[in-house]
């Protein structure tokens, strides 16, 4: 396929949490949800944008001197963005010599990213590993996810994508036809309850999920586990339900929520969600027995 161009906030080199053996992790930036436990927040929007690490600010001005936005301003809490005026030019990345500030999103080719991933080629052929394609959400960037899954596929490089599963079943079946496996999240099963949390109901997830599993594909189903949110005995049970009537996994994976994402929220200037607490040892391993009681499988690839 043509070379194609996509905004990326990280390539992971090395990555043995997303997939089996050594794996590069591509994030892309964009996401249609706004999960209240989301540890990724630097890839919700799909513009390029300045984060600022008030711990490495000596509040010089510097940046502010160099803006031709005159996007920034010098308070006592340090350096405030004006992100309606900010169009992420990285002028002020430049003139911080304290490093204080960056720009997270870039604009790459296929061909770019493809020459990071041929890299550690020969360590996915021994590991059994490949290439995880993440976010945000990956399916968002159509064009751009195909352009790298046919060249990954053309140099029989393994490849899994982790996903929402929240899209048209007709702009994605191509790009899950690609894949060799599919991570997909169920993040609650009652519809009003995944809106509250994530601002999308989850009718099309459902469903897309059970249209996934009869491509044939690996699944394994990521659950992002919050105490008093979705580890309630009702939402296991319906949620093992749902699966054991619906879908052919390879497994669950239980994935309880941690808070260390509090930096990147106020680095970007974007409210953290407080109160949220991961379920105890005790009851993840409740849950983790109901699934394998039922059949079900956890697996992990911490
Ligand atoms: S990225 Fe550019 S526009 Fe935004 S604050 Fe820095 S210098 Fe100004
Ligand atoms: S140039 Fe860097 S250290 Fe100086 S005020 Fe701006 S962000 Fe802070």
């Amino acid at each position: 396929m043509k070379d194609s161009k996509g905004i990326v906030t990280e390539i992971q080199r090395w990555s043995l949490n997303d997939g089996d053996g050594i794996r590069t992790t591509v994030f892309l930036k964009g996401c249609p949800l706004r999960c209240a436990w989301c540890h990724n927040p630097e890839t919700h929007a799909m513009n390029p944008e300045l984060t600022y690490k008030r711990d490495a600010c000596v509040s010089c001005g510097k940046c502010v001197e160099v803006c031709p936005q005159n996007a920034l301003r010098l308070s006592d809490k340090g350096v405030l963005v004006e992100r309606r005026f900010c169009d992420a030019c990285g002028v002020c990345v430049e003139g911080c010599k304290n490093k204080a500030l960056s720009i997270t999103g870039r604009i790459m080719t296929t061909e770019e990213v493809m020459d990071i991933i041929e890299k550690d080629s020969v360590f996915y052929r021994v590991s059994g590993g490949g290439v995880t394609f993440s976010g945000g959400e990956p399916t968002i960037q159509r064009e751009f996810m195909e352009s790298l899954l046919d060249d990954c596929q053309a140099m029989g490089i393994d490849t899994a994508i982790e996903t929402a599963m929240h899209f048209r079943w007709e702009d994605v079946e191509p790009i899950l036809g690609k894949v060799d496996m599919i991570f997909a999240d169920i993040k609650h099963m009652d519809s009003p309850q995944h809106e509250k949390w994530t601002g999308v109901g989850n009718e099309a997830i459902l469903e897309n999920l059970k249209r996934a599993s009869a491509l044939g594909k690996e699944i394994v189903v990521r659950i992002p586990l919050v105490e008093g949110i979705n580890d309630t005995d009702k939402n296991i049970r319906d949620t093992v339900d749902f699966i054991n009537d619906n879908l052919s996994v390879k497994g669950v994976e239980l994935l309880p929520y941690h808070n260390l994402a509090r930096d990147k929220y106020e680095s970007l200037n974007k409210s953290f969600a407080e109160g949220l607490r991961r379920p105890s040892k005790e009851r993840m391993e409740e849950i983790k027995k109901a699934f394998s009681m039922s059949g079900i499988k956890t697996v992990s690839f911490a």
